[in-house]
Protein backbone atom coordinates (compact mmCIF):
# COMPACT_ATOMS: atom_id res chain seq x y z
CA UNK A 1 0.00 0.00 0.00
CA UNK A 2 1.09 3.23 -0.76
CA UNK A 3 2.28 5.21 2.22
CA UNK A 4 2.81 8.80 1.65
CA UNK A 5 4.52 9.42 5.02
CA UNK A 6 7.61 8.14 3.29
CA UNK A 7 7.24 9.90 0.12
CA UNK A 8 8.18 13.51 -1.08
CA UNK A 9 5.85 15.78 -2.87
CA UNK A 10 5.69 19.18 -4.81
CA UNK A 11 3.87 21.42 -2.26
CA UNK A 12 3.24 24.96 -2.69
CA UNK A 13 3.51 27.50 -0.20
CA UNK A 14 0.51 29.62 -0.51
CA UNK A 15 0.49 33.09 1.16
CA UNK A 16 -2.54 35.61 0.95
CA UNK A 17 -5.09 33.28 -0.54
CA UNK A 18 -7.55 34.52 -1.59
CA UNK A 19 -11.57 33.10 -2.84
CA UNK A 20 -10.97 33.78 -6.45
CA UNK A 21 -7.00 33.58 -6.49
CA UNK A 22 -5.85 30.06 -8.02
CA UNK A 23 -3.65 27.56 -5.55
CA UNK A 24 -0.42 27.38 -5.56
CA UNK A 25 1.71 29.44 -7.11
CA UNK A 26 5.26 28.63 -5.39
CA UNK A 27 6.61 25.60 -4.67
CA UNK A 28 9.44 23.67 -2.75
CA UNK A 29 10.39 20.31 -2.52
CA UNK A 30 8.96 19.37 0.96
CA UNK A 31 7.84 16.10 2.84
CA UNK A 32 4.21 15.27 3.27
CA UNK A 33 2.91 18.14 6.05
CA UNK A 34 2.02 15.95 9.42
CA UNK A 35 -1.58 15.57 8.99
CA UNK A 36 -1.04 13.50 6.53
CA UNK A 37 0.33 10.32 8.78
CA UNK A 38 -1.68 7.63 8.60
CA UNK A 39 -2.61 4.48 11.60
CA UNK A 40 -0.44 1.47 11.41
CA UNK A 41 -2.40 -1.88 10.76
CA UNK A 42 -4.58 -3.60 13.22
CA UNK A 43 -5.25 -7.40 12.91
CA UNK A 44 -8.56 -6.97 11.03
CA UNK A 45 -6.63 -5.83 7.95
CA UNK A 46 -5.18 -9.10 7.66
CA UNK A 47 -9.07 -10.81 8.02
CA UNK A 48 -10.14 -8.51 5.21
CA UNK A 49 -7.91 -8.72 3.00
CA UNK A 50 -7.82 -12.82 3.11
CA UNK A 51 -11.40 -12.21 2.19
CA UNK A 52 -11.04 -10.02 -0.70
CA UNK A 53 -8.30 -12.41 -2.34
CA UNK A 54 -10.15 -15.35 -1.60
CA UNK A 55 -13.53 -13.87 -3.17
CA UNK A 56 -11.09 -13.10 -6.00
CA UNK A 57 -12.85 -9.32 -5.44
CA UNK A 58 -11.56 -6.08 -6.29
CA UNK A 59 -11.46 -3.00 -4.23
CA UNK A 60 -11.15 0.92 -4.94
CA UNK A 61 -9.59 0.44 -1.36
CA UNK A 62 -6.53 -0.68 -3.38
CA UNK A 63 -6.93 -0.21 -6.57
CA UNK A 64 -7.06 3.91 -6.15
CA UNK A 65 -4.44 3.54 -3.13
CA UNK A 66 -6.93 5.10 -0.88
CA UNK A 67 -4.63 6.37 2.14
CA UNK A 68 -7.58 4.89 4.31
CA UNK A 69 -7.07 1.60 3.63
CA UNK A 70 -5.28 0.76 6.94
CA UNK A 71 -7.91 2.42 9.19
CA UNK A 72 -10.80 0.98 7.02
CA UNK A 73 -9.47 -2.61 6.88
CA UNK A 74 -8.79 -2.65 10.27
CA UNK A 75 -12.66 -2.22 10.73
CA UNK A 76 -13.17 -4.51 8.27
CA UNK A 77 -14.80 -2.20 5.99
CA UNK A 78 -14.16 -2.34 1.94
CA UNK A 79 -15.77 -0.30 -0.76
CA UNK A 80 -16.16 -3.08 -3.91
CA UNK A 81 -15.22 -2.34 -7.11
CA UNK A 82 -17.16 -4.39 -9.47
CA UNK A 83 -16.76 -5.11 -13.42
CA UNK A 84 -13.21 -5.64 -13.34
CA UNK A 85 -10.07 -3.45 -12.52
CA UNK A 86 -9.52 -1.88 -15.86
CA UNK A 87 -11.28 1.34 -16.48
CA UNK A 88 -12.11 2.87 -19.89
CA UNK A 89 -11.00 6.29 -19.04
CA UNK A 90 -7.68 8.27 -18.94
CA UNK A 91 -8.63 10.70 -15.71
CA UNK A 92 -5.51 12.52 -14.81
CA UNK A 93 -5.93 11.53 -10.65
CA UNK A 94 -6.86 8.18 -11.00
CA UNK A 95 -4.58 4.90 -10.53
CA UNK A 96 -7.03 2.47 -11.48
CA UNK A 97 -5.35 0.39 -14.58
CA UNK A 98 -6.65 1.64 -17.90
CA UNK A 99 -6.61 0.06 -21.50
CA UNK A 100 -8.24 -3.59 -22.27
CA UNK A 101 -11.40 -4.35 -20.26
CA UNK A 102 -12.41 -7.46 -18.62
CA UNK A 103 -15.75 -9.77 -19.27
CA UNK A 104 -17.89 -8.90 -17.12
CA UNK A 105 -18.36 -11.98 -14.22
CA UNK A 106 -21.83 -13.01 -13.46
CA UNK A 107 -20.44 -14.79 -9.66
CA UNK A 108 -19.62 -11.29 -9.16
CA UNK A 109 -22.69 -10.23 -7.68
CA UNK A 110 -22.60 -13.27 -5.14
CA UNK A 111 -18.98 -12.87 -4.37
CA UNK A 112 -19.96 -9.57 -3.33
CA UNK A 113 -22.55 -10.59 -1.09
CA UNK A 114 -20.44 -13.55 0.34
CA UNK A 115 -17.69 -10.70 1.55
CA UNK A 116 -20.16 -8.76 2.65
CA UNK A 117 -21.41 -11.32 5.26
CA UNK A 118 -18.22 -12.84 6.25
CA UNK A 119 -17.02 -9.14 7.50
CA UNK A 120 -20.42 -8.56 8.73
CA UNK A 121 -20.93 -5.31 7.01
CA UNK A 122 -24.25 -3.39 7.88
CA UNK A 123 -23.58 -1.21 5.16
CA UNK A 124 -22.04 -1.59 2.02
CA UNK A 125 -20.45 0.64 -0.52
CA UNK A 126 -20.29 -0.75 -4.38
CA UNK A 127 -18.47 1.27 -7.07
CA UNK A 128 -16.89 0.34 -10.11
CA UNK A 129 -14.63 0.90 -12.96
CA UNK A 130 -16.28 2.93 -15.91
CA UNK A 131 -17.01 0.68 -18.54
CA UNK A 132 -18.22 2.76 -21.45
CA UNK A 133 -17.77 -0.14 -23.51
CA UNK A 134 -20.81 -2.03 -22.40
CA UNK A 135 -24.02 -0.80 -23.86
CA UNK A 136 -25.73 -0.25 -20.52
CA UNK A 137 -22.18 0.83 -19.08
CA UNK A 138 -22.37 -2.37 -16.13
CA UNK A 139 -26.10 -0.64 -15.14
CA UNK A 140 -27.41 -4.13 -15.03
CA UNK A 141 -24.48 -5.46 -12.85
CA UNK A 142 -24.93 -2.84 -10.48
CA UNK A 143 -28.56 -3.92 -10.39
CA UNK A 144 -27.43 -7.55 -9.25
CA UNK A 145 -24.91 -6.89 -6.98
CA UNK A 146 -26.98 -4.33 -5.06
CA UNK A 147 -29.80 -6.74 -5.23
CA UNK A 148 -27.55 -9.84 -4.36
CA UNK A 149 -26.05 -8.05 -0.95
CA UNK A 150 -29.27 -7.11 0.27
CA UNK A 151 -30.64 -10.36 -0.14
CA UNK A 152 -27.79 -12.20 1.38
CA UNK A 153 -26.94 -9.61 4.16
CA UNK A 154 -30.18 -6.97 4.64
CA UNK A 155 -26.93 -4.87 4.60
CA UNK A 156 -27.95 -0.85 3.52
CA UNK A 157 -25.73 -0.46 0.50
CA UNK A 158 -24.48 2.85 -1.02
CA UNK A 159 -23.94 2.33 -5.02
CA UNK A 160 -21.08 5.10 -6.34
CA UNK A 161 -21.67 5.07 -9.69
CA UNK A 162 -19.72 6.06 -13.19
CA UNK A 163 -21.72 8.58 -15.19
CA UNK A 164 -23.06 6.36 -17.82
CA UNK A 165 -22.40 8.88 -20.44
CA UNK A 166 -25.44 9.59 -19.47
CA UNK A 167 -27.10 6.90 -20.99
CA UNK A 168 -30.84 7.53 -18.98
CA UNK A 169 -31.90 4.32 -19.00
CA UNK A 170 -28.90 2.35 -17.26
CA UNK A 171 -29.01 5.60 -14.47
CA UNK A 172 -32.70 3.75 -14.07
CA UNK A 173 -31.74 0.82 -14.50
CA UNK A 174 -29.53 1.57 -11.27
CA UNK A 175 -32.20 3.64 -9.64
CA UNK A 176 -34.36 0.38 -9.76
CA UNK A 177 -32.65 -1.50 -7.14
CA UNK A 178 -33.29 1.19 -4.59
CA UNK A 179 -29.70 1.61 -3.22
CA UNK A 180 -29.89 3.27 0.12
CA UNK A 181 -27.68 6.03 -1.50
CA UNK A 182 -27.36 7.17 -4.64
CA UNK A 183 -23.75 8.84 -5.04
CA UNK A 184 -21.97 10.18 -8.20
CA UNK A 185 -18.86 12.27 -7.84
CA UNK A 186 -18.30 15.21 -9.08
CA UNK A 187 -14.70 15.06 -8.49
CA UNK A 188 -13.09 19.03 -9.41
CA UNK A 189 -14.43 21.62 -11.11
CA UNK A 190 -15.78 22.37 -14.33
CA UNK A 191 -12.60 24.18 -15.51
CA UNK A 192 -10.37 21.74 -14.38
CA UNK A 193 -12.51 19.09 -15.60
CA UNK A 194 -10.40 18.48 -19.17
CA UNK A 195 -7.28 17.90 -17.17
CA UNK A 196 -8.46 15.71 -14.12
CA UNK A 197 -11.73 13.78 -15.95
CA UNK A 198 -11.19 13.75 -19.36
CA UNK A 199 -13.85 12.05 -20.98
CA UNK A 200 -16.21 13.21 -18.59
CA UNK A 201 -18.70 16.34 -18.73
CA UNK A 202 -19.90 18.34 -15.69
CA UNK A 203 -23.21 19.36 -16.63
CA UNK A 204 -23.17 15.19 -17.27
CA UNK A 205 -23.01 14.67 -13.46
CA UNK A 206 -25.18 17.13 -12.54
CA UNK A 207 -27.95 15.77 -14.87
CA UNK A 208 -27.16 11.99 -13.29
CA UNK A 209 -27.70 13.51 -9.81
CA UNK A 210 -30.91 15.67 -11.17
CA UNK A 211 -32.36 12.69 -12.54
CA UNK A 212 -32.18 10.15 -9.21
CA UNK A 213 -34.26 12.73 -7.67
CA UNK A 214 -36.77 13.49 -10.28
CA UNK A 215 -37.24 9.39 -10.57
CA UNK A 216 -36.72 8.48 -6.59
CA UNK A 217 -37.17 11.59 -4.66
CA UNK A 218 -36.48 9.43 -1.57
CA UNK A 219 -33.30 8.05 -2.41
CA UNK A 220 -30.63 10.35 -0.90
CA UNK A 221 -27.83 11.16 -3.24
CA UNK A 222 -24.41 11.93 -2.69
CA UNK A 223 -21.25 13.61 -4.38
CA UNK A 224 -17.66 14.54 -3.77
CA UNK A 225 -15.22 16.92 -4.54
CA UNK A 226 -11.38 16.65 -4.30
CA UNK A 227 -9.67 19.44 -3.20
CA UNK A 228 -5.80 20.74 -3.90
CA UNK A 229 -6.31 20.65 -7.68
CA UNK A 230 -6.03 24.00 -8.28
CA UNK A 231 -9.29 24.87 -7.88
CA UNK A 232 -10.33 28.31 -6.04
CA UNK A 233 -12.79 28.46 -3.26
CA UNK A 234 -14.79 30.37 -5.63
CA UNK A 235 -15.39 27.61 -8.22
CA UNK A 236 -15.81 25.30 -5.35
CA UNK A 237 -18.67 27.26 -3.98
CA UNK A 238 -20.41 27.54 -7.57
CA UNK A 239 -19.86 23.80 -8.00
CA UNK A 240 -21.71 23.03 -4.16
CA UNK A 241 -24.62 25.36 -5.60
CA UNK A 242 -24.94 23.55 -8.35
CA UNK A 243 -25.11 20.75 -6.66
CA UNK A 244 -27.79 21.72 -3.89
CA UNK A 245 -29.88 22.89 -7.00
CA UNK A 246 -29.96 19.45 -8.65
CA UNK A 247 -30.94 18.32 -4.96
CA UNK A 248 -27.95 16.56 -3.54
CA UNK A 249 -27.87 16.13 -0.15
CA UNK A 250 -24.91 14.60 0.77
CA UNK A 251 -20.91 16.05 -0.11
CA UNK A 252 -17.76 14.60 0.84
CA UNK A 253 -14.75 17.11 0.45
CA UNK A 254 -11.06 15.36 0.76
CA UNK A 255 -7.40 15.71 -0.09
CA UNK A 256 -6.17 14.51 -3.56
CA UNK A 257 -3.21 13.06 -3.31
CA UNK A 258 -1.13 12.00 -6.24
CA UNK A 259 -1.07 8.12 -6.59
CA UNK A 260 1.91 7.73 -8.21
CA UNK A 261 4.44 9.88 -9.86
CA UNK A 262 2.69 9.74 -12.99
CA UNK A 263 -0.59 11.28 -11.91
CA UNK A 264 -1.44 15.20 -11.61
CA UNK A 265 0.80 16.95 -9.05
CA UNK A 266 -1.31 18.17 -5.78
CA UNK A 267 -1.60 22.17 -6.48
CA UNK A 268 -1.78 22.25 -2.46
CA UNK A 269 -2.27 20.67 0.54
CA UNK A 270 -4.93 22.14 2.57
CA UNK A 271 -4.75 21.95 6.53
CA UNK A 272 -7.39 20.20 8.44
CA UNK A 273 -8.40 23.94 10.25
CA UNK A 274 -9.20 24.94 6.23
CA UNK A 275 -11.53 22.11 5.65
CA UNK A 276 -13.33 22.89 8.38
CA UNK A 277 -13.91 26.29 7.22
CA UNK A 278 -14.36 24.99 3.93
CA UNK A 279 -17.48 22.18 5.14
CA UNK A 280 -18.54 24.89 7.56
CA UNK A 281 -19.33 27.32 4.23
CA UNK A 282 -20.47 24.47 2.20
CA UNK A 283 -22.68 23.25 5.14
CA UNK A 284 -24.65 26.49 4.86
CA UNK A 285 -26.19 26.07 1.33
CA UNK A 286 -28.47 22.99 2.86
CA UNK A 287 -26.62 19.62 2.44
CA UNK A 288 -28.00 17.36 5.31
CA UNK A 289 -24.36 16.29 6.11
CA UNK A 290 -21.07 16.96 4.47
CA UNK A 291 -18.00 15.52 5.72
CA UNK A 292 -14.99 17.56 4.85
CA UNK A 293 -11.30 16.97 5.78
CA UNK A 294 -7.84 15.50 4.13
CA UNK A 295 -8.57 11.78 4.44
CA UNK A 296 -12.39 12.26 3.38
CA UNK A 297 -13.05 9.63 0.47
CA UNK A 298 -16.76 9.32 -0.76
CA UNK A 299 -17.19 6.25 0.94
CA UNK A 300 -15.25 6.76 3.93
CA UNK A 301 -17.26 5.81 7.00
CA UNK A 302 -20.10 5.98 4.68
CA UNK A 303 -22.53 4.18 6.92
CA UNK A 304 -22.17 6.65 9.82
CA UNK A 305 -22.94 9.56 6.91
CA UNK A 306 -25.62 7.78 5.87
CA UNK A 307 -27.42 7.75 9.68
CA UNK A 308 -26.46 10.85 10.25
CA UNK A 309 -28.26 12.06 6.66
CA UNK A 310 -31.53 9.85 8.02
CA UNK A 311 -31.21 12.18 11.48
CA UNK A 312 -31.38 15.21 9.75
CA UNK A 313 -33.69 14.43 7.13
CA UNK A 314 -36.09 12.76 10.23
CA UNK A 315 -35.80 16.16 11.97
CA UNK A 316 -36.86 18.11 9.43
CA UNK A 317 -39.76 16.16 8.14
S1 LIG B 1 -12.19 5.35 2.45
FE1 LIG B 1 -13.36 3.99 1.09
S2 LIG B 1 -11.92 3.48 -0.55
FE2 LIG B 1 -10.71 4.30 1.15
S3 LIG B 1 -10.09 2.47 2.32
FE3 LIG B 1 -11.98 3.27 3.25
S4 LIG B 1 -13.59 2.08 2.28
FE4 LIG B 1 -11.76 1.84 0.99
Amino acid sequence: MLDGSELNFSLPVVTNATDSAPIGTLREKRRLPRWLKRPLPQPGMYYTDSVIQDLRLETVCESAKCPNRTECWSQQTATFMILGNVCTRPCGFCSVPKGKTETVQLDEPERVAEAAERLGLKYVVITSVTRDDLPDGGADHFYNCVLAVRERTGARVEVLTPDFMGNRDAISRVIAARPDVFNHNTETVPRLYHRVRRNAEYQRTLNLLAQVKAEAPDMPTKSGVMLGLGETIDELMKVCADLRAVGCDMLTLGQYLQPTGGHLPVERYLPPEEFDEVGDRVRALGFSMVASGPFVRSSYHAGEMASEHDQTAATIS
